[in-house]
C-alpha cells in the first residue's frame, strides 16, 4: 500500500479585508509561518463569519485555539475550503469499495476494461491478518490462487478477442475472474471536512483491518500537513 500527497490547497493571497487587523498581522501571515495553509484557510473562513479579526478572546487567539473551539462548537463548514489530493496504489478492490462510500470525496480510478491487470498487478494485495509468520502459509495459497485467476483472465481475454470482441469488450468481459483482492491505483480528493469524516469511521477498531492500516497512513499524511485540523484525532484507532 502507497499513499502520497499530491496536491493540497495554498493561499495565494490575504484577504484585503484583514489586512491591517490583529489577526492580518499575526506572524502565520509571514513567509516564516508555521501555520499551514490548511489551517489558516479554515480560521480566516470562520473569523469572517463574525467578522472577528481583533484576536479579543485569549483561547482563540491563535490558530490552534481557533480550531479547537471550532471542532468543539461543530462549525464544520469552515473545513470545506481546504482540500488535498492523494495518490495511492496497491489498495485493494475491496478497500476501495469501502472508501467510495464515503460520497463528499473525489476519486479518478484506474479502468479494469482498459489496463492489463496481468502486466499493472501481478501480485495481490495481502491482508493485514495474514501478513504474521503463523499465517505466512496462507498468503502463499492467496498469492497462488491469484495468480491462476489471472491465468484464467488471460485465458478469457483472448477467447473473447478471437470471437472479435474489442479490446474493452474483452477486459471488461474477463475481469470476472479477478479476485477482491487484485489492487487497485487511483487517485482521492477531498476537503479536510471529509477527510475527518472519513477518519472518524476508517479510523476505528471496528473497520476493516486494510482500510484502518490505510486511513492510519492518510492521517499521518494530514496530520503533517494540517495538524491543527486534525489535533483531536489520536494516533491509535479509536474503538467507539
Ligand atoms: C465498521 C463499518 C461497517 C460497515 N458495514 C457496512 C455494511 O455491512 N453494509 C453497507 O452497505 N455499508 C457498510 N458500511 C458503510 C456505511 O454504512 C457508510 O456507507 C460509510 O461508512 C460512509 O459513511 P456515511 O454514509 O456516514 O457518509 P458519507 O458519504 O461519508 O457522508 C458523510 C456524512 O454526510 C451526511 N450525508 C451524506 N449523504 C447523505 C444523505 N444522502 N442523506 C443524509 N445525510 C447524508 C451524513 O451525515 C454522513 O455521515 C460500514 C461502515 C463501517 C465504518
Amino acid at each position: 500500500m502507497a499513499v502520497k500527497v499530491i496536491a493540497h490547497t495554498h493561499i495565494v493571497e490575504q484577504p484585503e479585508t484583514i489586512i491591517g487587523t490583529p489577526f492580518g498581522d499575526r506572524k502565520d501571515w509571514g513567509d516564516s509561518s508555521e501555520t499551514s495553509d490548511l489551517d489558516l484557510l479554515a480560521e480566516t473562513a470562520g473569523r469572517e463569519c463574525y467578522k472577528a479579526y481583533e484576536l479579543k478572546n485569549p483561547n482563540t487567539k491563535e490558530n490552534k485555539g481557533y480550531i479547537n473551539n471550532i471542532l468543539d462548537h461543530g462549525h464544520f463548514s469552515v473545513l470545506e475550503h481546504a482540500t488535498v489530493t492523494f495518490h495511492v496504489r496497491h489498495v485493494s478492490r475491496a478497500l476501495l469499495l469501502e472508501l467510495e462510500r464515503h460520497r463528499h470525496a473525489s476519486f479518478s480510478v484506474e479502468s479494469q476494461r482498459y489496463v492489463n491487470t496481468r502486466v499493472h498487478h501481478p501480485k495481490p494485495v495481502i491482508p493485514p491478518a495474514f501478513r504474521t509468520s503463523e499465517l505466512s502459509t496462507i498468503a502463499e495459497s492467496l498469492e497462488k490462487h491469484y495468480e491462476k485467476s489471472l491465468d484464467l483472465y488471460d485465458k478469457a481475454y483472448l477467447a473473447a478477442r478471437d470471437t472479435g470482441l474489442t479490446v474493452k469488450e474483452s477486459r471488461e468481459a474477463a475481469r470476472s475472474f479477478l479476485l477482491e483482492s487484485t489492487p487497485v491505483d487511483f487517485y482521492y480528493s477531498g476537503n479536510i471536512r471529509a477527510m475527518r469524516d472519513m477518519l472518524g469511521k476508517r479510523w476505528s477498531t471496528h473497520a476493516d483491518a486494510e482500510i484502518r492500516e490505510f486511513a492510519g497512513m492518510i492521517l499521518g499524511e494530514l496530520k503533517e500537513l494540517a495538524p491543527n485540523s486534525f489535533q483531536d484525532i489520536e494516533s491509535t484507532p479509536s474503538d467507539l
